[in-house]
């Protein structure tokens, strides 16, 4: 029996053939879903609409979703579609890039507030969109990703690692606000995959190296890997978890240390240069060595 056979499903979250929330997607067409699939503005339509053919899925629709009026629409022709909503993705997030590298200190508020808007607050304002609709299917599901950076001190991740605490936290308070209604909440924390807004962290490169080298498996996750957990999540195998952030990274978020056994990388380039380029950095500061 397929998993997901005849569950209405909304996946927000595709950019490209990259994406995580492609994997997800993919795996959720495989166990039967039935999908409606979000693309944010013209761009992201292009190339959305030829993935979604591909599924067989023909119902797409648009949502930037730090637009309220764009997350009304939204739910309204899901509702006048299908009537109801079992399971819901939420695998997006957004930060300036120029944020995303550098010291955190000098984080601005204008790209704090947007950054916990589109990557946190987004959850809130969907989920209470998605409650009366999951209401109607008896119950439901919402995952969505995020990332260990918000446990510990990743380098550049600097203020997603502050959206992806909150985040996280916000999917312990939506998992007790909606748990009376059956409608369970848990996030996938995925190991570094390389995709477009992976591409905008300094030195994602070394951090996906990093973690290849020092996690227990010895690999990094695929995007088919989060397909299969998100399956795990929004189908009834999973029928009594939530609240949970659910890691998926190799196991790399039990390692304490690096792995003495395995070979030395070198700090990438871009880093050096970056640091010998910052009129910021304290005097104290030693040049990068290999570690
Ligand atoms: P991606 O670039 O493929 O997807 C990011 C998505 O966010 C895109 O579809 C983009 O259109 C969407 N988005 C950005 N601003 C938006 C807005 N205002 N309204 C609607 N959508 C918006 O990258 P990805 O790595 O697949 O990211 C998906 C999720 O996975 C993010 O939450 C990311 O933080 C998380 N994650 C990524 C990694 C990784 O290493 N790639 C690891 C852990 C968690």
């Amino acid at each position: 029996m397929k998993l997901l056979e005849g569950k209405k499903c909304l996946v927000l979250g595709v950019l490209n053939d990259k994406s995580i929330a492609w994997g997800i997607v993919q795996e959720m067409a495989n166990q039967g879903a039935e999908l409606c699939m979000t693309y944010l503005g013209e761009a992201g339509q292009k190339r959305v609409i030829p993935l979604a053919e591909k599924l067989g899925c023909k119902y797409t629709l648009p949502c930037d979703v730090s637009n309220e009026e764009d997350m009304d629409k939204l739910f309204a022709d899901i509702e006048a579609k299908w009537g109801k909503l079992d399971c819901m993705v939420h695998s997006l997030a957004f930060s300036d890039k120029n944020e995303l590298k550098g010291r955190f200190s000098n984080t601005s508020m204008k790209n704090f507030e947007m950054a916990m808007n589109i990557s946190c607050y987004s959850l809130i304002g969907l989920s209470r969109r998605a409650r009366p609709l999951m209401v109607k299917a008896g119950g439901g599901s919402i995952i969505t990703m995020t990332y260990y950076g918000s446990e510990k001190v990743i380098p550049h991740y600097n203020v997603m690692g502050v959206a992806k605490a909150a985040l996280e936290a916000t999917v312990r308070y939506l998992a007790v606000d909606l748990g009376q209604d059956n409608i369970r909440v848990n996030a996938i924390s995925s190991g570094p995959v390389k995709t477009m807004a992976a591409a905008g962290i300094g030195d994602f490169n070394y951090m996906l190296k990093y973690n290849e080298l020092n996690c227990p498996l010895k690999r990094n996750v695929t995007i088919e890997e989060n397909g299969k957990t998100a399956i795990y999540l929004l189908s009834d195998m999973s029928s009594s978890v939530t609240g949970e952030i659910l890691h998926m990274d190799g196991g790399y978020h039990v390692v304490g240390m690096k792995d003495p056994t395995t070979e030395n990388i070198e700090i990438p380039k871009e880093t050096v240069e970056n640091i010998e380029a910052s009129k910021e950095i304290s005097e104290n500061t030693k040049k990068p060595k290999k570690i």
